[in-house]
């Protein structure tokens, strides 16, 4: 029979990779704790229409990347109701559904739906999940992916629109990388200003663009009309010289704007987070404003291309833009598999693996230790060791080859050992056997 293989731009994370996953999360959770998150969990699909409105239809990612679907239940159900006009009369019409490209969306739709506006106080969220977008797979893009991302938002009273806000995103995600391990990790900042400030700018990207048009390659030709913002973002390596030539959105900042995004510079200065400013870095989303920022890791560091660890910003209009309330925020999205990647190759590099060993692998001698092995092992475990056990039909070269390569260390569990109840301990790394007494197993097994 063929085999069945899993589907083009998926992955299965098998351990020991997923410990990496596990610890990241762990790590993350522990974090976000101490900066005040508490978890959000949205659904994986949603109305197709909250990601055409609150990413926008002429981007790449609703105009080309979505999966969207019609459940066949949905259509089913409609055409065996019978009459159009009974259909909508009971307002069932089969509805469009799209598996979630990104999380922010979700977040704020849920945000409105259960009125966290009127507590009042600042929400902060934070969620873990796959994404899905049908892009040209490659290492470190995929079609599912896992993002670990935060949302920041509150009425105008509750603070939200601060800098301070920002500034605070930021070391948080600067604490994150260093405490995860991520070397190298560059932040890239810019202003996109405010909703006043874009349409002016706009206009002046659109005026120099147009002369100059046809001398782009053909994405940024059509960028150049639908969302001129994109060009300048795009890598295109023909189209830097005329990128560079461009008007800046910084001189079309508003003093409000400015202040803004002086402030952010100042508190993450006070604070020690490197930061370099990048008038290119832009969304090409009309809700975002103000902050735009974009975490990067150095080339050799198992991203190829793909070298762009987080992104997000500011999107002071998304609210409103989903039907609901003012409701100003910030938010950004870690690409986890990138992250992963990463962490994977710098390990590597410093000539370390990510691979956790368990404390202890008990090798029963023959069969009759099994069950004493058992026994122990649950003892062990019980007290927090991490443990595997053997088969007391296996040589000694084949427990000894096992235990070394799952373990740091192996107990002997002979008919001696379980008559005397003292032990061989083998140290891989230190090449030491010692006799422990069982009572103090424990201690000779932790790290
Ligand atoms: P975005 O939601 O497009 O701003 O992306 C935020 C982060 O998610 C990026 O910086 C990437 O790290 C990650 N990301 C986006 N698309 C993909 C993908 N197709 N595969 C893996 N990671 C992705």
């Amino acid at each position: 029979m063929a085999v069945i293989l899993k589907v083009r731009g998926t992955r299965d994370l098998l351990p020991p990779e997923t410990d990496l996953w596990n610890r990241v999360e762990a790590t993350t959770r522990a974090l976000f704790a101490r900066y005040g998150f508490g978890e959000i969990r949205t659904p994986i699909f949603e109305d197709t229409e909250l990601f055409a409105r609150g990413i926008g239809e002429e981007t790449d990612i609703v105009s080309k990347e979505m999966y969207t679907f019609t459940p066949a239940d949905d259509v089913g159900r409609s055409a065996g109701r019978g009459d159009a006009r009974n259909l909508a009369s009971r307002n069932e019409k089969a509805q469009s559904l799209t598996l979630r490209p990104e999380n922010t969306a979700g977040v704020v739709r849920a945000y409105i739906e259960h009125k966290l506006n009127d507590i009042g106080t600042l929400q902060k969220l934070y969620y873990i999940g796959p994404q899905f977008r049908r892009e040209r797979p490659q290492r470190g893009r995929y079609r599912q992916f896992w993002q670990i991302g935060a949302e920041v938002l509150g009425p105008a009273w509750s603070g939200a629109e601060s800098p301070l806000r920002d500034a605070e995103l930021l070391e948080m995600l600067a604490t994150l990388l260093d405490d995860l391990g991520v070397r190298g990790w560059r932040l890239d900042l810019n202003s996109i200003g405010s909703a006043t400030d874009r349409p002016r700018y706009l206009d002046a990207l659109r005026a120099a663009l147009a002369p100059v048009k046809h001398q782009l390659s053909a994405d940024n030709q059509r960028r150049a009309d639908t969302n001129p913002l994109r060009v300048l973002d795009s890598k295109d390596p023909e189209d830097q010289a005329l990128i560079e030539g461009l008007p800046k959105i910084a001189d079309f900042l508003d003093e409000a704007s400015l202040d803004h995004f002086d402030q952010v510079k100042t508190a993450l200065t006070a604070c020690g987070v490197p930061f370099h400013e990048n008038p290119r870095l832009v969304r090409g989303l009309d809700y975002y404003t103000r902050t735009t920022f974009e975490f990067t890791v150095p080339d050799g560091s198992g991203l190829g291309t793909q070298n762009a660890l987080l992104g997000g910003g500011r999107y002071d209009g998304l609210s409103e833009m989903l039907g609901g309330p003012k409701a100003p925020g910030i938010g950004f999205a870690i690409g986890e598999d990138r992250l992963i990647l990463t962490l994977e190759a710098q390990a590597e590099q410093e000539g370390h693996g990510t691979e956790r060993k368990l404390d202890a692998f008990l090798a029963p001698m023959g069969i009759p230790q099994n069950s004493a092995a058992l026994l122990l092992a649950r003892d062990l475990r019980a007290a927090g060791l991490s443990i595997e056990i053997g088969e007391g039909a296996f040589r000694l070269k084949r427990s000894f080859e096992t235990a070394d390569k799952l373990a740091h260390r192996m107990v002997i569990v002979g008919e001696d050992e379980v008559a005397t109840g003292i032990f061989t301990v083998k140290h891989f790394a230190r090449g030491e056997q010692e006799k422990v007494p069982r009572a103090d197993l424990v201690n000779a097994l932790r790290r």
